[in-house]
């Protein structure tokens, strides 16, 4: 083991967060212009890359991994990915390894991801009817993904469910949601949407829905309690006194977690963002491919995390670039 990595403000970074593509069967409008342009394959780190690096961070103390992408489940020969994650399961030294997936896979991937030990996984979903689903998505179709979900439950992984709230769109269905959610045990987690994909500006401010209004709307029906659960990342949770269910609420551009922040990113081209408000970034795939020995990419990592600012400094215009969420990161739930 190496000594854990701790940044200036005395943070342990104990959670990583990993893009391993770049690439989606779907085109969820929010997220994606309709034609993306797709990085070069020998752009991507490979699944073995992939392992080298996150199994550095785990020496490094890192107990949390989440995957995710584009959408990691369409990521060529993922399993092998996940399968080698499953040694630092074994060996203790990784306390979880999950995913935030659209669903489309689950069907085929469900069985074997519990294998490996995945317990818990998150599934987006943002509305519950097919056409609008079909339309958001553009590409998806939800029935697929419904049953992805049934798939893993039937092994034994539980599903927390994560939908942007958008104003319009999926407001109408706040309380349909909701009961979808407590009557087939998901927890369910509302992310206020960030400026990306290829909504116009214009309709991105109509279709803007602030977590306040909805958790306000949430509260005419339900008995709100606040929980003091934290992950050290945006979200906040209640629990429902009426269903006994978990909702978080994830508001991205608010800036009161940093203090708590345990978290990095990497890109599927394996650089490093150390904040989820900030442009700064390390590449790590050149101290990883420059030699086979770690010596040089755990100096990196550690000469990245020394500089992980105290906190965010969200820059709404500097963020509205095409295609910014599924290159760079996926900061909610996923
Ligand atoms: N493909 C996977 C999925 O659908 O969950 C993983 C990647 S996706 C980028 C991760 C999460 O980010 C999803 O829950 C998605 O809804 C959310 N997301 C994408 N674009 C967003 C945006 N502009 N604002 C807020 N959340 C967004």
């Amino acid at each position: 083991m190496q000594p854990p990595l701790i940044d200036p403000f005395a943070r342990a970074i104990s959670y990583l967060r990993i893009s391993v593509t770049d690439r989606c069967d779907f085109r969820c409008a929010y997220c994606m212009t309709e034609h993306m342009t797709f990085l070069p394959k020998a752009d991507l780190l490979t699944l073995e890359e992939l392992d080298r690096l996150c199994s550095a961070f785990i020496t490094m103390g890192v107990e949390k991994l989440r995957i995710t992408g584009g959408e990691p489940l369409v990521r060529k020969g993922i399993l092998t990915f996940f399968e080698a994650m499953a040694r630092h399961l074994q060996s203790g030294a990784l306390k979880e390894l999950t995913l935030t997936t659209n669903g489309s896979q689950l069907r085929k991937y469900a069985r074997d991801l519990a294998a490996v030990g995945v317990k818990r996984i998150n599934v987006s979903v943002d509305t519950l009817d097919d056409a609008k689903f079909a339309e958001i998505t553009r590409w998806g179709r939800l029935s697929q993904v419904l049953d992805g979900i049934a798939a893993a439950k039937e092994a034994g992984l539980q599903v927390k469910i994560n939908a942007v709230a958008l104003k319009g769109f999926n407001e109408s269905e706040l309380f349909r949601l909701t009961e979808w959610c407590a009557r087939d045990g998901h927890d369910l987690t509302f992310i206020e949407v960030m400026p990306m994909g290829d909504m116009g500006e214009a309709q991105r401010l109509d279709q803007y829905w602030p977590l306040k209004e909805l958790r306000a709307e949430l509260a005419t029906r339900f008995t709100l309690v606040d929980l003091p659960d934290r992950t050290g990342g945006p979200a906040r949770y209640v629990r429902l006194a009426e269903t006994g269910q978990r909702i978080g609420f994830i508001t991205p551009l608010t800036h009161n977690f940093c203090e708590s922040c345990n978290r990095v990113r990497l890109t599927c081209t394996g650089e490093l963002y150390m904040c989820l408000g900030q442009e700064d970034v390390a590449d790590l795939r050149a101290p990883l491919r420059a030699s086979a020995d770690d010596t040089a990419l755990h100096q990196a990592i550690r000469a990245a995390i020394a500089r992980k600012p105290k906190g965010h400094d969200f820059d709404y215009s500097r963020q509205a670039v095409k295609g910014q969420m599924t290159r760079h990161m996926s900061h909610t739930g996923g």
